[in-house]
């Protein structure tokens, strides 16, 4: 999907990487078409997100033993909780990326530098803002919250197939009107219908994130501007 595919593309040329999920495409609602499966077939290294939000390729993890497979949930025990979308952890995803620089005989450090960079930027930017609650569409960015040391005040839907119960927009309505929520992201891969239901016409500012990183291109400095990106965005939305 998208997102490892900025990872990948920090040690692979673009001509060799074949993107499964491409821009926009939502893990949480796909399946695969039999034109994905040759792309799989014809592949030797497959990196991708783990059986909990790529389960459509677990069955064939176990088919095809042979070709290389990386799961960046693997690395879980770097991050500081369990959640599927471990490209959001910084530690995962160097560990990651740098098995597969290493399975390719190449050198994972520029990646590394490029992404520590990122990070202080990160901080650098939304340091002012760590106190500033928010909301963000779908519970995509836990350990980008955890990391970052960011004050995730809620979410509207768990994923995003699911619509929230009456209860918890109750919740959410009481902590809009408490002040306590500075800003509410979108994603731009979904409907803004339930956030407009939610928050109506109480005054909170709007952002949008995107934990696919579509705005980002493959390219060695994809992965590091999905981080710098999310990072601006997120401290524009929450400056008062
Ligand atoms: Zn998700």
């Amino acid at each position: 999907m998208h997102p490892l595919g900025l990872i990948a593309a920090s040690v692979v040329e673009r001509e060799n990487l074949h993107i499964l999920l491409q821009k926009g495409v939502s893990p949480h609602d796909f399946s695969l078409r039999p034109s994905d499966i040759d792309h799989l077939q014809e592949a030797d290294i497959i990196f991708w997100g783990g059986p909990h939000i790529e389960p459509y390729l677990s069955g064939f993890a176990r088919r095809w033993p042979d070709k290389v497979w990386i799961d960046i949930s693997s690395f879980s025990e770097l991050a500081k909780i369990k959640d599927p979308h471990y490209w959001m952890s910084v530690p995962a995803t160097l560990a990651a990326q740098k098995v597969l620089a290493d399975t390719l005989g190449k050198d994972s450090s520029d990646f590394q530098r490029r992404v520590e960079a990122a990070v202080e930027y990160s901080d650098r930017v939304l340091e002012p803002v760590r106190e500033r609650g928010f909301f963000v569409f779908h519970r995509a960015y836990d350990h980008w919250v955890l990391e970052r040391g960011l004050n995730q005040v809620g979410a509207f839907t768990l994923t995003p197939e699911q619509k929230p119960g009456m209860r918890t927009v109750q919740l959410m309505r009481e902590q809009l009107r408490a002040g306590k929520v500075a800003c509410v992201f979108r994603e731009p891969e979904y409907s803004p219908a339930l956030v407009v239901t939610v928050v109506g016409d109480l005054p909170v500012k709007h952002g949008e994130l995107d934990p696919q990183g579509a705005y980002a291109d493959l390219s060695r400095d994809g992965y590091a501007y999905f981080l710098t990106e999310m990072a601006d965005r997120a401290a524009n939305c929450l400056t008062p």
